[in-house]
């Protein structure tokens, strides 16, 4: 794990402020290794949620500019400049990305907090060094994929080998703009396919830089492309297009099935798709350490604003407990996460990622009071930071299973208690999902934590735990949540298909 470059970790509110300020950049499109503004030269504003005002433009890229960057990375992809690169020289080529990423820690943190209004001490300590270490990770293993020969006749040798796709298309949301590219980027790259990354709208600043960094660390041009865009645009192009072999998708499920018709209606290329949660925590009476499980569930679902896929916000408690554990989370929570400055490294929620986001959550809290939620705290808007697309962090009790915020992906921070008999009622409320992304139970009974973690239909699964992991945790979701798996080996085989060589022996 990389570790904070400590003249980062001693700078205040003020120094942040005056590097945004000072930083300088311009948000392009990124096609064979040069930067360029869209063939219209059309532009879009990019707000800071933070402050409500534009702070830069992007292109605003069409089909002809998605049509040229996968032009670029088919003619990278077949000159063999890096499918056919030794491993190791690959594999070096990644290292000294990361290191690049790592030397321009302060740079990504600064674009991807000013883009959608999060912390800048969650970019230091959770985005960029989760970046750093997913490249690190797949590029280890770029030597360590073995391909196979089967037992077959003695007339025959048959090999398999494990070969790229060839021109990956990455789209991906705007939560973890990085981060989520990372983990799509570094098992794609490893495997030696060439990229075209349309990064969410609302987070288009960092993708540049960090293409212009591949190039940097001796990464070929044209591997790693970038197109900017709107998604019904630069996106729709990119998912249709007849020369792209795979779709890697993270985001909605509205979007991540259109995904699926968008490679029917073209040639039919792979999809990956990573979406949205209502991942429960089950808390029972037998919890070990009561104030820990509380602290937990007030992390997993405030954390990151809780623009999260795997916010954990179904809260459901067990009935002898309910009251003290709503009591103490309403005791605990609103002094943790109070909405503040993104730029002040002491703050730990920032603003929404846009003043659509902010209006459709305090839609969801109108909707759950009307539906009879009872509003323990929060759910407003801060009324000094009006500025911004603020939300004070909420909590909805007896909330019931089939109400709108039981059933939902809100995307904001607003979680749901839900009183629960036993673990038997738990498990059938947290299943009754279209969603099945991750899910938690705390417990000090092994006996039910081991039949919860068989039961739950969700990918990911904590017992007496929340949002622990590595990058060795395949990361993806059951039902609507996605049928890929970010992180993990597993993800190197999604960005790579097996041929079958038979060679016929004795003439
Ligand atoms: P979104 O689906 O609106 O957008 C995601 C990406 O798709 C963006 O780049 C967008 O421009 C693009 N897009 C939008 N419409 C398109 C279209 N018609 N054709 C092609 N591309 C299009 O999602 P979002 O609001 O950016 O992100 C939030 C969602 O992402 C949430 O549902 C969240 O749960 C999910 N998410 C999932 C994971 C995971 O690992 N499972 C991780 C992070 C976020």
């Amino acid at each position: 794990m990389s570790h904070l470059d400590p003249s980062l970790a001693q700078l205040g509110a003020t120094d942040w402020q005056q590097r945004a300020e000072r930083l300088h950049y311009r948000v392009d499109n990124l096609i064979d290794g040069q930067r360029c503004p869209a063939v219209s030269g059309a532009t879009f504003e990019v707000l800071n949620p933070a402050t409500g005002r534009a702070h830069t433009q992007a292109p605003r890229s069409s089909a002809d500019d998605v049509d040229l960057a996968v032009k670029a990375a088919r003619r990278a992809f077949r000159s063999g400049s890096w499918s056919r690169l030794a491993p190791r020289e690959r594999m070096a080529v990644l290292y000294r990305f990361a290191d690049l990423i790592e030397a321009h820690t302060e740079q990504l943190a600064l674009l991807d907090t000013l883009d959608v209004g999060k912390p800048i001490s969650d970019m230091l300590n959770v985005d960029v060094p989760g970046a750093v270490l997913s490249f690190r990770f797949f590029a280890e293993t770029i030597d360590k994929l073995e391909g196979a020969v089967t037992s077959t006749t003695p007339e025959a040798l048959h090999y398999i080998l494990r070969q790229p796709l060839g021109v990956v298309g990455l789209i991906v949301p705007w939560n973890y703009p990085l981060l989520m590219a990372a983990w799509k980027l570094a098992p794609a790259l490893a495997m030696g396919n060439a990229v075209v990354l349309k990064p969410a709208e609302q987070s288009p600043s960092s993708a540049v830089l960090l293409a212009e960094l591949f190039v940097q660390a001796g990464g070929p041009p044209g591997i790693f492309n970038v197109v900017q865009g709107l998604g019904a645009e630069a996106g729709a192009a990119l998912a249709l297009h007849m020369d792209v072999d795979k779709i890697g998708f993270t985001g909605s499920v509205e979007i991540g099935k259109l995904m699926l018709v968008y490679a029917g209606q073209s040639n039919m290329k792979r999809v990956t798709t990573e979406c949205g949660g209502k991942s429960p925590q089950i808390i029972l009476e037998d919890v070990a350490d009561f104030d820990r499980a509380v602290t937990y569930a007030i992390n997993g679902i405030y954390a990151n604003q809780g623009e999260v896929c795997n916010a954990g916000s179904r809260i459901l408690v067990q009935e002898s407990i309910y009251e003290r554990f709503v009591e103490r989370f309403a005791e605990l929570a609103p002094s943790l996460y109070v909405p503040g400055n993104p730029l002040d490294p002491a703050t730990r929620m920032g603003s929404l990622v846009s003043f659509e986001q902010q209006q459709r959550v305090l839609g969801y809290v109108e909707q759950a009071r009307s539906e009879g939620g009872r509003l323990v705290f929060g759910g407003d808007v801060p009324a000094a930071l009006a500025q911004g697309a603020y939300v004070n962090p909420a909590l909805y009790a007896d909330i019931t299973p089939s109400m709108t915020l039981a059933r939902e992906e809100v995307f904001g921070p607003v979680a749901a208690a839900i009183k629960v008999r036993d673990l038997d009622q738990a498990l059938a409320i947290a299943n009754d999902s279209i969603y099945g992304l991750a899910a938690s139970v705390w417990t000090r009974d092994i006996d039910r934590a081991l039949t919860f973690a068989r039961d739950v239909e969700a990918g990911i699964v904590w017992v007496n735990c929340f949002d622990h992991g590595d990058m060795t945790q395949p990361w993806g979701g059951f039902k609507q949540s996605g049928n890929g798996r970010d992180r993990c080996l597993e993800a190197l085989t999604q960005y790579s298909q097996t041929k079958s060589v038979w060679v016929h022996l004795g003439g």
